[in-house]
């Protein structure tokens, strides 16, 4: 039973509160290079923006199926095939208002008192937040720097209880980079097999955005676990359409009528418009996804290079997302102080490491969305800053 109280327990996204800052210093005249807020730099690529204006001029102004327009989800349903060589039913497609929705109702339907959700730490502060809410406990699944940022099916499989009621999962992750490899997910599927209780959610909204030739492995590609996979995935990060809040989720047939019915009763269907740019960016040319991918990888060498080389910053090599997780521990800043002291005196913003997690004390997160020139300015900036503090 949900109550005012619940309320109380939900948190926030840091760094909305960090653009709001950064916003207004701004406004103040103060130079600021946004390194915190994570999303692309780049505008929606023309043609998806085309595909929406000219479904307005034709006159998409009404509801549409709750669930989303036909063509989209059998869209979503041949990309995952195309790419994955995946089958996917379109009718366990449910467009939604943005990549979180899913989670936010994964998280619904299993979290109660009593029950426990695993939950990456550090990770994207949504889940954890969205845990609490539903009054169930959150058990942080440790992401480990020595292990490259990867989930550890030995060390997840060991938290699970007769009361664990779901997984969260989240490769390529925010906010460490990390990419969980083929090998340690077979094993973490094989462990689930003798917990047939836990559902499993698994965010893989950074799917596209892989580097140094790694696939991604998506949990669809796992026909023993698809009767309790939920995927969360969306247009955000691969399309540079965050605004647009556009998102998908797969869900087995005993959930999808359920999500589809909250969708009924939370937000009846998705923009119209939005849905019919969403549905160009998937059959459309790939040109540009590629591109952005070639764009974030170079900076993404160019922040690693840069962070290495400032005093007692030391930074694995993120394999995916843009996101870099320097560990900062040898400045003698602790995270969040170091992150607050760059914004308001050197003009960078960043997010400190617990934002993300009890684990993320002693890192900062450094996003790459941003481009060259100011990521060099930025980091030139952190370097001098730091260097004064010697
Ligand atoms: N999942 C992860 C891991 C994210 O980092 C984000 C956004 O930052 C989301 C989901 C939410 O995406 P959306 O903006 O589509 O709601």
């Amino acid at each position: 039973m949900q109550t005012i109280a619940n309320f109380d327990r939900i948190g926030e996204e840091n760094a909305f509160a960090v653009l709001a800052r950064a916003n207004a210093l701004a406004a103040q005249g103060r130079d600021i290079i946004n390194l915190g807020i994570g999303q692309p730099d780049f505008p929606t690529p023309p043609h998806i923006v085309e595909a929406a204006v000219k479904a307005l001029r034709d006159g998409q102004h009404g509801y549409t199926d709750a669930t989303g327009i036909r063509p989209l989800r059998e869209a979503v349903a041949s990309d995952l095939h195309r790419r994955f060589q995946v089958e996917v039913s379109p009718d366990s497609v449910l467009i939604v208002p943005g990549g979180k929705v899913t989670m936010f109702a994964a998280i619904l339907m299993f979290g109660e008192p009593g029950a426990e959700i695993l939950y990456p730490d550090p990770g994207f502060p949504i889940y954890r937040s969205m845990i609490e809410f539903t009054g169930a406990t959150p058990v942080p699944v440790p992401i480990r720097e020595d292990k490259g940022f990867a989930v550890s099916a030995e060390e997840t499989l060991a938290l699970i209880t007769p009361r664990t009621r779901l997984l969260i999962l989240n490769s390529p992750a925010n906010p460490c980079g990390g990419v969980t490899p083929r090998a340690e997910i077979d094993r973490l599927v094989a462990g689930l097999a003798e917990h047939p209780q836990v559902a499993v959610l698994s965010d893989e909204i950074y799917d596209q955005l892989l580097y140094d030739g790694e696939q991604h492995v998506t949990l669809l590609d796992y026909p023993e676990i698809r009767d309790r996979l939920i995927v969360l995935n969306g247009w955000s990060k691969t399309y540079a359409m965050t605004g647009w809040r556009m998102g998908y989720s797969i869900w087995p047939d005993g959930l999808y009528d359920k999500a589809r019915k909250l969708a009924v009763n939370a937000w009846s269907c998705v923009n119209a418009p939005a849905q019919f740019g969403a549905l160009a960016a998937l059959t459309g040319p790939q040109d540009a996804v590629a591109e952005m991918r070639a764009a974030f990888d170079t900076r993404r060498k160019v922040v690693v290079e840069l962070l290495n080389a400032m005093p007692g910053v030391s930074c694995v090599v993120p394999k995916g997302a843009f996101y870099a997780f320097p560990n900062i521990r040898e400045t003698g800043w602790k995270a969040k102080p170091l992150a607050s002291a760059l914004l308001e005196q050197a003009g960078v913003a960043t997010i400190g490491g617990p934002d993300f997690g009890t684990l993320g004390e002693g890192y900062i997160r450094v996003s790459y969305a941003n481009s060259e020139e100011n990521i060099r300015r930025a980091l030139g900036r952190m370097q001098a800053f730091l260097a004064e503090d010697e």
